[in-house]
């Protein structure tokens, strides 16, 4: 019988799946390992890459890729989505500077990989994508699941490739995972022929690359040290802004040490919350659209002038603020708005040449400046203007009330995770990070429905510290069955949904003739998801009860949910002009 005709009888629909491919691969290795595996070659390559976290969903033809890694000691967590695995192998490449791997079968399952490549590319984090593919003898025969599944992943990553030969997976694992982190980091994609998975070959053709080096951590140019500092001494309103490659590139101690040393106001952004504590007197957070709009130079540390950060242009900001700019990736220099001073490589070794030189040239923002008073008083002002909603007794609840309360409740080394329109947008403001790396949320691609794969992700990097995840009801439903997966693991994740009934808001009654379009199930108990996995689930509808129930779950063994009926008209603070809230 010839190759492909074999392979096609035997692809006929998973259950008549050759019974390598079916999960007792695992235990069918030569003990003396005079061969090996495809699936063992995969995962040796991985975790010989630094590889610790893979997320996926067996099928054929990965089971023998995810029981292999089990035995390589790759922490394996099955999912029951492959888009939510994705979002948290990516997340694992934020949280450790090594990608997580997610995978997934061919086909639909690689399609649903995307979501995560995506997303990891969009937020310049490291992330690899291995996904099973037709024996590649059988293309373009309309073989199971077949798709250009290379094609597929080409505009989400820097690196994509299918092996040649299975002796060869080490050479392109060790690329995609050094194409992940090195310069900015981003998405990689391997695809897996089902013969390759399947393969063996004699050990000795198989030759390991070493575990590929931390990326270099370029610094910059002494004389472009000395103009970015010249030109913070001469700004009448300096800001700093500290973005999640600072995060990324763990700057913390030196970003820290340079804001207390120049005494420069500073403007985390949402995931660059926590380089610096929220609680700095230094943040002007609070004033956030004054010190954006007002600034006149304005230094960039890993973050990037795109829609977060409104273009650099006005109205938001000033009409041409100078600009330092400080990043990994050249190209991104002068996008959107031209930067004077072009800071290109690591933050956390660049920001340490600013420390020194200032310490050979003391520079410190006056404490009198206008500025810094200008600051204060913006700040005040909101702090008031949101000290209200969040002491407002009305029932039901607001958004503010609601995150306050349980703000309160929180541990001081909890890893956060915040997504939905409004529960994370306020949620920025209310709830504060301490600590570097302990806030995701939807980021730079502004994906909904990351929040569970994060906090999985979370839960599996941190097995010591509490996770937290605030989602709003639409958030939560795009993955809500991953509860299951902590629960299964025994996870110690306490979600909390914030339900306003639907997408920005709900109704008390659904209209039965015609359900609004923005509207999902009024007071849905979504805790009962919980319930159905062993798990823990409450129901809050009352002030009186929110802290104390918040309180208790954050206490429970294992993963709980709490569900939180706000008002389902609750809204935003008001703002000020019509574009600030574009
Ligand atoms: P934010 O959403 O916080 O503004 P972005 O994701 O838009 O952050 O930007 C982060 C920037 O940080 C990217 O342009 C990326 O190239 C850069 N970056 C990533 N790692 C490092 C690092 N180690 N040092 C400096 N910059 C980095
Ligand atoms: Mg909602």
């Amino acid at each position: 019988m010839a190759n492909d005709d074999r392979a096609i009888e035997a692809k006929g629909s998973e259950a008549d799946a050759p019974t390598t491919s079916g999960p007792a691969t695992a235990s069918e290795e030569t003990s003396a390992e005079a061969s090996l595996r495809g699936g063992t070659v995969i995962a040796r390559a991985l975790k010989r890459q630094g590889v610790e976290h893979m997320f996926g969903i067996v099928g054929y033809p990965v089971y023998g890729v995810a029981a292999a890694a089990q035995k390589e000691g790759i922490n394996y967590v099955g999912f029951r989505n492959e888009q939510a695995a994705s979002y948290a192998a990516g997340a694992v490449g934020f949280l450790t500077g090594r990608p997580g791997a997610c995978l997934a079968v061919s086909g639909p399952g690689m399609v649903h990989g995307i979501a995560g490549l995506a997303n990891a590319q969009s937020n310049c984090w490291p992330m690899l994508l291995l996904a099973g593919a037709n024996e590649t003898y059988i293309d373009g025969r309309g073989a199971f699941q077949e798709s250009p599944q290379v094609e597929f992943s080409r505009p989400y990553t820097k690196y994509a490739a299918r092996p040649d030969s299975l002796e060869r997976v080490p050479f392109f694992v060790e690329q995609a995972v050094r194409s992940s982190i090195y310069g900015r980091p981003g998405a990689a994609y391997i695809d897996l022929p089902s013969d390759i998975i399947e393969g063996k070959v004699p050990a000795e053709d198989v030759d390991f690359p070493g575990r590929c080096a931390d990326p270099p951590a370029p610094t910059a140019d002494a004389t472009d040290i000395q103009a970015a500092l010249d030109l913070l001494r001469g700004a009448e309103r300096p800001l700093v802004i500290v973005g999640k490659g600072a995060a990324y590139g763990r700057a913390e101690d030196e970003v820290r040490a340079f804001i207390e040393a120049t005494q420069l106001p500073f403007l985390p952004t949402p995931m660059g919350k926590g380089v610096i504590p929220d609680s700095h007197p230094l943040s002007v957070a609070p004033a956030r659209s004054f010190a954006l709009r007002e600034a006149d130079v304005v230094f960039l540390i890993g973050a990037r002038f795109n829609w977060i950060l409104h273009f650099g242009r006005p109205p938001r900001l000033a009409d041409h603020p100078r600009v330092i700019q400080l990043d990994i990736a050249a190209e991104e220099i002068s996008t959107n708005i031209p930067t004077e001073v072009a800071l290109v490589g690591d933050a956390r070794r660049i920001v340490g040449q600013l420390n020194s030189a200032i310490e050979a040239e003391p520079f410190t923002f006056a404490a009198d400046a206008p500025w810094r008073c200008a600051l204060e008083e913006s700040s005040s002002a909101n702090s008031a203007a949101v000290r209200a909603m969040m002491e407002d007794t009305s029932e039901p609840m607001g958004y503010y009330r609601a995150l306050e309360d349980i703000r309160k409740q929180l541990p001081e080394n909890v890893v956060l995770v915040a997504e939905g329109a409004n529960t994370m947008d306020i949620s920025r403001t209310v709830l504060p990070n301490e600590g570097p790396r302990t806030r995701l949320d939807a980021g730079s691609y502004g994906t909904m429905g990351v929040g569970s794969g994060f906090a999985i992700a979370a839960a599996s990097v941190h097995r010591d510290r509490p996770v937290v995840a605030i989602q709003g009801d639409s958030a939560f439903g795009f993955s809500g069955m991953e509860v299951e997966v902590a629960c299964r693991y025994g996870l110690d994740i306490t979600w909390i949904v914030i339900n306003n009934n639907g997408i920005g808001g709900g109704v008390e009654e659904l209209n039965p003739d015609m359900p609004e379009f923005s509207c999902y199930t009024p007071r849905a108990n979504y805790e009962r998801v919980m319930e159905a996995f062993g798990g823990t689930g409450y129901y809050v509808d009352t002030i009186a009860d929110l802290g104390p129930t918040v309180a208790r779950a954050l206490a429970d063994e294992g993963p709980s949910l709490v569900n939180v009926i706000i008002d389902p008209k609750a809204a935003r603070k008001p703002q000020k002009h019509a574009w600030l809230s574009r």
